[in-house]
């Protein structure tokens, strides 16, 4: 957890991070949900991660493998804009599920 931290923070310091291609902001570093078991991600989706929020990275998907210390938590670029367009995209499309 501390060397999580410090790795976060190191990365929200450094000037000359990777941005979002499509919001042009600095990712930064932080938590996603490590999601096991196959996962039928709708074509819809996929379609609209790639146009509207390529860099949300809020699941990681873990595969199919699961041990009971399994990390249930990852850490990861993501870009906030993405991730506000990930929610209202979801909102908009309550039926489209992972
Ligand atoms: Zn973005």
């Amino acid at each position: 957890m501390m060397f999580n931290e410090l790795q976060r923070r190191l990365h929200d310091w450094l000037p000359n991070g990777p941005k979002c291609q499509l919001h042009q902001v600095r990712l930064r570093m932080g938590k996603t949900r490590i999601v096991y078991g196959l996962i039928a991600e709708s074509e819809k989706r996929l379609e609209a991660c790639k146009s509207l929020f390529p860099n949300a990275n809020s699941v990681t998907l873990g595969g199919c493998e699961v041990c009971t210390n399994s990390p249930r938590t990852q850490l990861r670029q993501y870009c906030k804009s993405c991730r506000a367009a990930e929610r209202e995209w979801n909102e908009q499309n309550p039926n489209v599920r992972w």
